[in-house]
């Protein structure tokens, strides 16, 4: 299931031979990881969602500046991850509702704030089901949607999956949409 221990030196390698390509192959295999890590880290589904994105972007603008051979050594999972710290220092720096002693009271603590956001994402998920709502999956794309995103009604019933929390769609190994950012 994860693909990213074994294959970090093709990564590299196919990014350094192919920006757009490499980076695509790159995204598919550290979505994952980028996504679980900035969700312990930020305790909220669409925080985590727009921070991930915010670490693809910066990710792409610092190899966009890189030549090859620098590309080809990077060591990838370690350098996302750096970016992706750095993204968040940067977001909660700017959010002036966030005093700036927080950053150091929070960075050394990251495993107890994981366990706060399994509590807060369960909170979440019981007051959704206790609400009726659903959601649709696609096993084609491997996304979990509002029933009312422009992506949920793309999908055909054979490939249509419903659940009844976004914690259950989780577990069963879909990602929420970027488009309609269930939560
Ligand atoms: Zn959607």
């Amino acid at each position: 299931m994860d693909q990213t221990a074994n294959a970090p030196d093709r990564i590299a390698a196919e990014l350094a031979a192919d920006l757009d390509a490499g980076f695509a192959a790159l995204f598919a295999a550290y979505q994952n990881v980028l996504f679980s890590t900035a969700l312990r880290i930020c305790g909220r589904w669409a925080d985590a969602e727009d921070l991930t994105a915010a670490a693809f972007l910066r990710a792409f603008r610092a190899l966009s500046g890189y030549d090859r051979e620098r590309i080809a050594s990077l060591r990838i999972r370690p350098w996302l991850l750096t970016i992706l710290l750095n993204a968040w220092r940067n977001q909660v720096r700017t959010a002036a509702r966030r005093p700036r002693e927080m950053l150091d009271a929070e960075l050394p603590d990251l495993e107890a704030r994981g366990a706060s956001a399994e509590a807060q994402a369960e909170r979440h998920e019981t007051s959704r089901e206790l609400a009726g709502t659903r959601y649709l999956a696609s096993d084609t794309t491997g996304v979990v949607c509002f029933p009312s995103c422009r992506n949920a009604r793309r999908i055909t019933p054979a490939h249509r999956h419903g659940f009844a929390s976004l914690a259950a769609a989780g577990r069963a190994g879909f990602r929420p949409c970027l488009h309609c950012q269930p939560a």
